[in-house]
């Protein structure tokens, strides 16, 4: 049964129509939080919201608004009596961010700037920000772990989520009613159990298991694997796969942590590196369906492995991935197989 005390409080997801957050959303209503979300639908469906809405059989308020919108937010937060604010709001495409670095500091940093300004106007001081692994840097030894300095990621994406992390430091460091949750994801895969909500790309996938979900569907014709010339076990890059349920649960815990003052770091991630052609294999295996694949050269930027040490978050917010690689890729095929073009109807 939900704690009535909970079902009191609100909390704001920024971005929350979009993968992660649309997954982060159903996890705070089935956990008896009441939700609000602010999203601009620029990369997401309203869709996802209904269907969140029909598993967990509660409704959420859905504003469409933009979170670099300071009247919008200073509308929100006079309407609704925030508790804290989860912040997915951003742009993620990282060979994107190069070519449009004005866009992504827009979105990612001033958004962020104008979040924190709205919020410390309306004296709510409790924020889990969507951070990255990509924080470290690229010369960072492996496994990473939260004592470790951030580094300098190569991109401009990456450096956006160094900077918001350093902005929520800093306020911190001023202003002591703050307290912040930096949640440094792996590589979030998966989809919900029920095979209704799942990651649903715009365009040409970036990432790896919707191109492959997309291939083993039938919408694309091959995988092309991004050099095989790396120095791991079967020389493709190895990264470290966590279920988009086992993060939004993290986030879960993280809001319920939240209250001592200062901002802290956790790594979400398994703690398992695993490469792209073992990805292809398990996907084989797991839905039956043959993913061709031609091995082409490496893509620019990409490290060849890292892993998380996921310790901390086990030490100080009782979590830990619960779903394997097979429940990962069950979870991502089921999805795609009911769904093949998404939220759409086509
Ligand atoms: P997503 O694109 O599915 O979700 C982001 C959501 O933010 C979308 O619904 C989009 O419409 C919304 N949005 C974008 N700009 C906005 C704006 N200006 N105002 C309001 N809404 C806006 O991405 P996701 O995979 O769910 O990622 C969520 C967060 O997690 C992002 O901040 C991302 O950088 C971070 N993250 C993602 C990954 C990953 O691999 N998916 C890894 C590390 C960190
Ligand atoms: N990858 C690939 N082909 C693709 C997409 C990704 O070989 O079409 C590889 C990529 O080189 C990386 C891994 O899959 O080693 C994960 O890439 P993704 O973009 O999903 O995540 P990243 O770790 O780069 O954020």
């Amino acid at each position: 049964m939900p704690d009535t005390d909970l079902q009191q409080r609100k909390i704001l997801v920024t971005g929350g129509a979009g993968y992660i957050g649309s997954h982060t959303s159903l996890a705070l209503l089935e956990a008896g939080y009441e939700v609000v979300v602010l999203d601009s639908l620029v990369n997401a469906s309203q869709e996802a919201l209904r269907r969140v809405e029909l598993l967990v059989g509660r409704s959420l308020t859905f504003i469409e608004g933009d979170v670099r919108d300071r009247n919008c937010l200073d509308r929100l937060f006079s309407k609704h009596d925030i508790h804290a604010v989860i912040h997915f709001a951003g742009l993620k495409a990282v060979a994107e961010s190069v070519a449009e670095p004005l866009a992504y500091y827009d979105t990612n940093v001033n958004g962020s700037l104008t979040l924190c300004q709205a919020m410390q106007a309306a004296a709510i001081f409790r924020l889990v920000f969507s951070s990255s692994a990509t924080v470290y840097g690229p010369d960072a030894p492996v496994p990473y772990r939260e004592q470790m300095p951030r580094g300098w990621p190569a991109s401009p994406y990456g450096a956006s989520k160094a900077m918001v992390e350093r902005v929520l430091e800093d306020l911190c460091a001023a202003d002591s009613r703050w307290s912040v949750a930096l949640l440094r994801y792996f590589n979030p895969i998966g989809a919900h159990e029920s095979g209704l909500m799942g990651e649903d790309p715009r365009g040409i996938p970036n990432n790896l298991l919707p191109f492959i979900a997309q291939v083993a569907v039938g919408r694309r014709g091959r995988l092309g694997i991004f050099g095989s010339d790396y120095p791991t076990r079967d020389g493709t890059c190895e990264r470290d796969y966590v279920h988009v349920m086992d993060l939004a649960e993290g986030h879960v815990k993280a809001l319920e942590h939240l209250g001592s003052s200062g901002s802290y770091a956790y790594n979400l991630g398994t703690g398992q590196a695993v490469s792209v052609l073992a990805m292809v294999n398990t996907f084989q295996e797991v839905s039956g369906k043959e993913i061709p694949y031609d091995v082409s050269q490496r893509r620019q930027g990409d490290l060849a492995a890292f892993w998380a040490d996921p310790t901390l978050a086990f030490d100080e917010l009782g979590w830990q991935a619960q779903r394997n690689l097979d429940d990962m890729v069950r979870d991502t095929w089921r999805w795609q197989a009911a769904n093949p073009h998404g939220y759409s109807a086509e």
